[in-house]
């Protein structure tokens, strides 16, 4: 077998092409392959076309939102923080960032593309040979070390190989789970893979009756055992199979254990406090009052809502605003601030943000990236056993490890 290469970059996702781009400019001969048309698929949808690279924070501020094995990732983090992927960007791949709320970081021309093909160009200017359309099928491994991998037209030698092939969120964008198999068959233990960042199914009927209704500015509150464990502001979604949205995304990361054992609840009014709350519905009351209280909710809440928001509050649709008590009032208010909606489960972890597990990182070297069980073996990005909350973190993630691997194969 004829070595076409120092190594071989299996994924030209995120992290196999911040990898590669890496490995070059140290003078690797890398060859990339993907087993798409056109590479970085993923990378284009991220952050709803606007893609969030990353997040402008420190090391601590890192760690704090990585909900499994954060400590693997203390070298990567540190050896390609946030500082250093925006300084590719901004100076050597002259692409603008901008920071939004929450530190969050994106292109300045709000343009996931424009990402992407700098990370491309990144790679194949530093010399990496990118094949597309190049899948590969298997590693070949003799006598624990890596020797290169099969493909459709054959094997291709390399000393090092790189599983960056992502997890199996979006199989569309070409993550279907494969470096999971790799990872076996080189004898790894692979954590099983899990929904995170995840629309939930919601026992509540009437969720299926709003379907569409996006709540723009609602407060998202999710507890566990009467202890609140995320709450924030922003936009959610009511669907067909209960709620989705960037709020119920972020919500879902802090779901452990059973869904069932979660309660959220929605503020309708977050900018208001019950008391302010209450003179809000005083004064709309006063100019409706010989309306049927189904028909004085008009200026508060969104139609959708209104028939939803009667039925829970207990008040006949066909009461008279005027007949309304102050108790059936400071009710009604009680409800707006807090909709309960009781999560049964997650959506399929294909239509997860991220996939949660992967490989054990027990079994790989976090200052190098290395397999501690075949020499020669890298792992970077998503396929690894560890995930974040939103706000830039995942691609984070995967920089910092394509970026450490891209340093030591
Ligand atoms: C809709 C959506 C929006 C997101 N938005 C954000 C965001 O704004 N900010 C953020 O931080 N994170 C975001 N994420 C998460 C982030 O995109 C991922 O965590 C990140 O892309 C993982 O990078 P990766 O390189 O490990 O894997 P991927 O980006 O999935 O890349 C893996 C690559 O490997 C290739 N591949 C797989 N198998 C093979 C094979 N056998 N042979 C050859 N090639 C193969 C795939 O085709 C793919 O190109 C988003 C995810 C989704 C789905």
């Amino acid at each position: 077998m004829e070595n076409r290469a120092d190594a071989i970059v299996v994924g030209a996702g995120a992290a196999g092409l911040l990898c590669a781009g890496a490995a070059a400019r140290r003078g690797r001969r890398v060859l990339l392959l993907e087993k798409m048309q056109q590479p970085a698929k993923k990378l284009r949808i991220t952050g709803k076309g606007r893609c969030n690279l990353t997040n402008n924070t420190d090391l601590d501020g890192l760690l704090s939102t990585v909900r499994n094995n954060h400590r693997f990732l203390y070298s990567a983090f540190s050896t390609f923080p946030p500082a250093a992927l925006m300084a590719l960007f901004e100076h050597e791949l002259g692409v603008k960032l901008k920071t939004e709320r929450g530190n969050r970081v994106f292109p300045a021309s709000d343009s996931a593309r424009d990402a992407a093909e700098a990370l491309v160009r990144y790679a194949k200017t530093g010399g990496a040979r990118l094949e597309t359309a190049a899948a590969v099928k298997g590693l070949i491994i003799e006598n624990g070390a890596i020797k290169g991998v099969m493909t459709a037209s054959g094997a291709v030698g390399a000393e090092s190989v790189v599983v960056a092939t992502g997890g199996v969120s979006y199989p569309l964008t070409g993550s279907t789970g494969d470096g999971y198999r790799f990872a076996a068959q080189a004898g790894h233990s692979v954590e099983e893979p899990r929904p995170s960042l995840v629309p939930l199914h919601i026992k509540e009927d009437f969720c299926r009756e709003l379907t569409g209704l996006s709540l723009k500015n609602c407060e998202l509150t999710l507890k566990k055992a009467g202890k609140t464990v995320f709450q924030e502001l922003g936009e959610m979604l009511f669907t067909h199979f209960g709620v989705s949205g960037p709020l119920v995304l972020s919500a879902s990361a802090h779901i452990k254990g059973e869904c069932d054992e979660h309660a959220l609840s929605v503020d309708l009014k977050p900018g208001l406090t019950p008391e302010q709350l209450d003179s809000r519905l005083l004064r709309d009351f006063s100019g409706n009052l010989n309306k049927d209280f189904i028909n004085s909710l008009g200026d508060l809440l969104p139609r959708k809502l209104i028939p939803v928001i009667v039925r829970l509050s207990g008040i006949e649709p066909a009461q008279k605003v005027h007949d309304i008590t102050k108790k059936q009032r400071q009710n009604l208010a009680e409800l707006l601030k807090g909709v309960t909606l009781t999560p049964t489960g997650t959506r399929p972890v294909e239509e997860a943000v991220v996939t949660a597990g992967g490989v054990r990182v027990g079994e790989v070297n976090p200052k190098t990236m290395e397999s501690k069980i075949i020499k020669g073996l890298y792992f970077a990005g998503e396929v690894l056993d560890v995930d974040a909350y939103t706000g830039g973190f995942n691609l984070q993630i995967a920089f910092s490890t394509g970026y450490l691997a891209g340093q030591n194969i």
